[in-house]
């Protein structure tokens, strides 16, 4: 069958929710979200959810301060019941070797208006009580930030596309989307063809693959990373903010009232989406309970609960590509978020709706997450090793 749709969103992850939520919102109302498999389950389905501003590039920070009021205002924003947020405050940590790049972060995210402030080694002993510090150590505190619900996001954004009038497709993947004269004119799945001018790709750790059907080549790659889930003894520690610790390559945040998330952003393994390997592995859960110890010893006297792995989908300069892709009329694309495309979905919706409707973007500057950056030698330049960070 053969039906005329506004535009065709690749991807039911939360990016790819957003953007038709936007699009709808923004007029564009007879379009259609083809989803592979259910919604989230893709990468937004295995993310840790932390909200935190400290990043080091304006772009970044700026996406996810202006993504920030979504989090704690979705209701009245967007018209579906909020999905959780939790506020559990952020704390940035780097030894003497990182301590230029985070006080040159702070002043990126104090020059966008984000409400953080570097703290004093008192400070950071009152905001995480129970956390070994060094003295040579300096924080950055965000005490507005924590974390949120990936898939009830993806969930609530799509839902409310429905409302507008757009069409969500699960277990139907699109397989080609044709083009005529380098413009976009249909997407095929399996059943349907769906004629239409604007294409746009959400497809998270999926993307390579189904851009080289069209022979197009972009830096994005799929890259596996585990978390996992301790139990503490509630007797010994509370309860503790979320935190990204440069000193011992973690990132944490507390997961309901007795247990403790735990990631390590940067043990990359190139994976394929199609086959790789879900569950936790003990060498990681090893190494980095024996990090996170460091920071808070007495997490050595919890249980393992659970552990899980998922996929980033990494760029060289773990900055996402949100663009119209160069010679291709019609074509957009919108991923490569590593391990924080969830906070940025609301922004990046947005953006991507005033750039596909607009032919421009106002809400933020996104020209430094072109795609042709790589080709052109003008990669994002991170301050400090960043990709600890969920
Ligand atoms: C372990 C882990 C921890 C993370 N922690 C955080 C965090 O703390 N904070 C944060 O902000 N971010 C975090 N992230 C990153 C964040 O989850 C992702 O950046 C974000 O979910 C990406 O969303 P997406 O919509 O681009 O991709 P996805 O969620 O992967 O969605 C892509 C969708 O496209 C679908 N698809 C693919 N091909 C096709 C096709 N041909 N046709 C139809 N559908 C198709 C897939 O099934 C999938 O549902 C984490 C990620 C992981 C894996």
């Amino acid at each position: 069958m053969t039906q005329k749709v506004d535009a065709i969103v690749i991807g039911g992850g939360v990016m790819g929710a957003s953007i038709l939520y936007n699009l709808a919102s923004k007029g564009l109302k007879n379009c259609v979200l083809l989803e592979r498999d259910t919604l989230g389950s893709g990468s937004t389905g295995r993310s840790s959810g932390l909200i935190r501003m400290h990043y080091s590039t304006r772009v970044n920070a700026e996406l996810s301060w202006k993504s920030f009021p979504y989090f704690l205002h979705f209701d009245e924003l967007i018209g579906q019941q909020k999905p959780q947020f939790i506020k559990t405050g952020f704390i940035a940590i780097a030894g003497p070797d990182s301590k230029e790049g985070l006080m040159k972060n702070v002043s990126i995210q104090k020059e966008v208006g984000i409400d953080t402030e570097i703290i004093d080694l008192k400070q950071a002993n009152e905001v995480a009580p129970g956390f070994n510090f060094n003295d040579d150590e300096v924080f950055a505190w965000e005490p507005q930030s924590g974390h949120g619900d990936p898939s009830g996001t993806a969930m609530a954004y799509a839902k409310q596309a429905e409302q507008l009038g757009a069409k969500i497709v699960l277990k139907s993947p699109a397989e080609q989307i044709e083009l005529r004269k380098n413009k976009v004119f249909a997407v095929h799945t399996e059943k349907e063809t769906y004629e239409t001018e604007i294409a746009i790709l959400a497809t998270g750790p999926w993307s390579s693959q189904f851009l080289s059907k069209l022979d197009i080549e972009l830096p994005l790659t799929a890259t596996r990373h585990e978390v996992f889930l301790i139990k503490r003894q509630g007797n010994q520690l509370q309860n503790h903010p979320s935190g990204a610790d440069m000193t011992n390559m973690t990132y944490f945040r507390p997961e309901g009232n007795d247990m403790t998330l735990v990631g390590n952003g940067n043990r990359e393994h190139v994976a394929n989406p199609d086959q790789y390997n879900p569950k936790p592995s003990m060498d990681y859960l090893e190494d980095v309970w024996l990090r996170l110890s460091k920071r808070i010893p007495s997490i050595t006297e919890g249980q393992y609960f659970t552990g899980y792995a998922g996929l980033y989908t990494s760029t060289p300069d773990t900055h996402p590509i949100v663009d119209k892709i160069d010679g291709f009329d019609g074509l957009y694309i919108c991923t490569g978020f590593s391990g924080h495309g969830f906070k940025l979905a609301p922004a990046v919706g947005i953006c991507m709706s005033e750039l596909i409707i607009d032919g421009k973007v106002d809400f933020v500057d996104i020209n430094p997450l072109k795609a042709d950056r790589f080709s052109k030698g003008k990669q994002n330049q991170i301050s400090y090793e960043f990709r600890v960070i969920g």
